[in-house]
């Protein structure tokens, strides 16, 4: 078999660098099954071996808070790799080694690649790696992962460590007297039962129980309920004892104890030298003007601001280009295709509908850049710092600041992995209100249908629209999670202390990489999943079609209005191309005919299956001042939003008769009767709330627990939003907007 290597550490340490630099272009990336957390797979060579490797998303810590330690840990469970190599930033050493001791308490083979050691040496820190090694006993490499310095050295060193046949004694931590009790004693009835001992160290399952840690315990009772129970019991009795006399829990005594173990393990002499004077680097620096307490804010909405501005400054030719694209290939595809079900399904459904999505793609990717840049410099986590406090007030937790961002906090998130990554808030009150209220996030499959309502009727202030949409969600948001935290799920909140990493330059590779990943997934959605719904509501818009006697009543007019005129003024109209000038009758007679072919068009619009459920909701959806072809849209927007936009350019091309009028559906939209600038905010409002993209409520169920909390959203969010943009758009009525 072929031997296996996984890179694991913490975020930002420089895992995906040295994973590049070893495998060079031969790589995969996916996502983990069921999760969007990003997987990387290559191959490296050397000597003629090949071996497999595999970049594990960055964790601080293995419990299972968040996906990434999920994932992580049932990676290195499930899959065993020959042995793992921690990526450790030495600039950082104290925190990063937490996860590299938590490695070693699962008895993992260990190969440490101490990397960044040219950031070290800058903060003037040295480390003395053989002490560290041999405190460990595992191989410590230096590396410089930008450059690929050490690869192959930190290579040798973990086939080294691949290769040794003896087994491994997990590393043993002293965590105080009543918890190092209670292990003893835990760890007595696994190994007497064989409880989980055939994945696990027993030690670790025992501190798993203490930490109470999810995903072990719900393990722990399927296989084994009796010793299960016992260990709940000899947990909550650690646990009542230490709320007792120390008013803490074991989790945060166990942390408590491995920062310390790794404090004392530095001060003996892994760290030779520190310069002191160089403390306040320039991250602190920085940080004390931007995360001030005045300034911070300001700067924060300026960046925002920054960010819209450019995404739609730069993305406006671009569209245009994709849309005079699109146009053209509807056109050539109607002079190729004769008039009938084929054309209308190819041109309406097919270029009108999912390119319509496609079509955003330029702005999809500058936004995605544009986040890639406030990511990796590390500027996203200073926003979750600031935004800690606000999110107190509201029953939230700063953690929860992380979860509306991946959702779209900014814009262009997704709230599928935005719920998931809701595991990181331990009180399950707050995790509740946050999953709960994440969706309401402009996630990246919102972005199109703003962006269409924004150029069609606020071009003029694209970067403030965008602004204020964000301002709104949030609001929102906080808004329900306050109305939720002091009704449904009233309780306490969970302190919450954070660590900042420091600034760095993003380099361009990396931004390349995550802008391009994150726009492919956009691309493939709307090449796959959005254009099949595409094609379905095109069938449910366009069958059963009209009933003959309609069909007969509408070419009898026509007939009428040619009988009205000569011979050769009805010919001049039939041979017309639309190159040559008309005369004045003939003119008249081509608007007429125009104007039955659009009532024909719009009747059998409203006749087909998805019109008559539009028209039936028209009745309450005209308050927010929504026409039965924007309830279509909204509708098909459950499956997923950019169906919105989809499904608006199928109906709208379906109604377009004259093949000389434009095909961009801004343009048609901002011409259309019945749209105005009022009933787009109204509708970016409804877009904003309403309930959650199907997946994302499969995801809400899962994460909570209970279905009925994705029936709660649906019809909570649906109904929020339709009061929204009723009250919006009828106070906007009122006062004249
Ligand atoms: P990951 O989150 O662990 O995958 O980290 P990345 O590989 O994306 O690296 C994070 C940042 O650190 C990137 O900007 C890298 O260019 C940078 N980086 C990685 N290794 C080194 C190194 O050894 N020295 C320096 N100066 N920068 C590094
Ligand atoms: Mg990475």
């Amino acid at each position: 078999m072929e031997t296996t290597v996984a890179l694991a550490g913490n975020p930002n340490s420089g895992k995906t660098c040295l994973f590049n630099e070893l495998t060079g272009a031969r790589q995969h990336v996916g996502n983990y099954p069921g999760v969007t957390v990003e997987k990387k797979e290559g191959k490296y060579s050397r000597n003629g071996h090949t071996i497999h490797i595999v970049d594990l998303p960055g964790t601080y810590s293995l419990t299972a808070y968040s996906v990434e330690e999920v994932v992580a840990r049932d990676f290195l469970v499930n899959e065993r790799p020959a042995v793992v190599i921690d990526v450790v930033d030495a600039s950082n050493l104290e925190r990063n080694l937490y996860l590299t001791v938590q490695f070693l308490e699962m008895g993992v083979p260990l190969a440490v690649a101490l990397n960044m050691g040219d950031v070290a040496k800058k903060r003037g820190i040295e480390i003395d790696r053989e002490k560290l090694s041999i405190l460990f006993g595992v191989p410590v490499i230096p590396t410089i992962a930008r450059s690929g310095k050490g690869k192959e050295e930190i290579m040798d060193a973990a086939v080294r460590i691949a290769r040794e046949e003896k087994p491994r004694t997990p590393l043993i931590v002293s965590y105080g007297d009543d918890i190092d009790g209670a292990l003893l004693e835990m760890e007595e009835s696994i190994i007497t039962n064989g409880f989980l001992t055939e994945t696990y160290p027993a030690r670790w399952i025992a501190l798993k129980y203490l930490e109470m840690d999810e995903q072990i315990l719900s393990k722990g009772q399927k296989q084994n309920p009796d010793v299960s129970a016992k260990l709940e019991d000899l947990t909550r009795r650690v646990s009542d004892h230490l709320q007792k006399t120390l008013n803490t829990y074991p989790e945060a005594i166990i942390a408590d104890h491995r920062f310390g173990y790794i404090n004392a393990l530095v001060r003996q002499g892994v760290i030779k030298f520190r310069d002191h004077h160089d403390r306040l680097y320039a991250s602190d620096k920085i940080d004390k003007v931007v995360t001030n307490r005045f300034l911070g804010p300001i700067i924060m909405v300026g960046v925002l601001m920054g960010l819209y501005h450019f995404t739609f400054t730069y993305s406006a030719v671009p569209v245009g280009w994709l849309e005079s694209f699109f146009g053209w290939l509807g056109d050539a595809v109607s002079t190729h295709i004769p008039a009938g079900l084929l054309q209308s399904l190819v041109v309406s459904g097919i270029i009108d509908g999912a390119g319509g999505v496609l079509g955003f793609v330029p702005l999809i990717m500058l936004m995605f850049l544009g986040i890639a840049l406030l990511e990796d410099s590390g500027y996203l986590a200073r926003v979750a710092f600031m935004l800690d406090r606000v999110f107190r007030v509201f029953g939230l937790h700063g953690s929860s600041v992380m979860a509306y961002i991946v959702s779209g906090g900014i814009a262009g998130g997704c709230a599928v992995p935005g719920v998931m990554a809701t595991r990181t808030l331990k009180s399950r009150r707050e995790r509740l209100a946050t999953l709960l209220t994440a969706p309401f996030m402009n996630c990246g499959a919102k972005l199109p249908v703003f962006a269409l309502l924004i150029a069609a009727f606020f071009a003029e202030n694209e970067a403030v629209m965008m602004l204020m949409i964000t301002l709104i969600s949030w609001l929102g948001a906080l808004l329900v999670a306050k109305l939720l935290r002091s009704t449904v799920i009233k309780g306490e909140s969970m302190p919450f202390v954070m660590e900042l990493p420091p600034y760095r330059l993003p380099t361009f590779k990396g931004l390349a990489i995550h802008t391009w990943e994150r726009t492919w997934q956009y691309i493939k959605k709307a090449g796959t999943v959005i254009l099949g719904i595409s094609i379905v509501l095109w069938a449910m818009m366009t069958f059963p079609g009209l009933p003959d006697s309609q069909l007969l009543e509408f070419e009898n007019q026509r007939a009428a209005a040619k009988a009205a005129v000569s011979m050769e003024i009805s010919r001049e109209v039939e041979s017309y191309e639309g190159k040559a000038v008309l005369s004045r009758e003939a003119s008249n007679l081509r608007n007429q005919l125009l104007g039955i072919d659009s009532r024909e068009a719009e009747a059998a619009l409203r006749n087909s299956t998805a019109g008559r459920i539009g028209t039936a909701l028209e009745r309450v959806s005209k308050w927010a001042g929504f026409d039965w072809r924007t309830n279509i849209a909204l509708v098909g927007g459950l499956a997923a939003k950019e169906v919105v936009v989809s499904t608006l350019g199928t109906a709208y091309s379906l109604g377009t008769v004259d093949p000389e009028e434009s095909r961009a559906l801004s343009e048609i939209l901002s011409k259309t009767p019945g749209w105005s600038p009022l009933a787009a905010l109204s509708l970016i409002i409804f877009t904003i709330f309403y309930a959650p993209c199907f997946v994302t409520v499969v995801m809400i169920v899962r994460e909570s627990g209970s279905w009925k909390w994705g029936m709660f959203s649906i019809a909570f969010n649906t109904l929020a939003a339709f009061i929204l943009a009723a009250a919006v758009y009828q106070v906007g009525l009122v006062i004249g907007l």
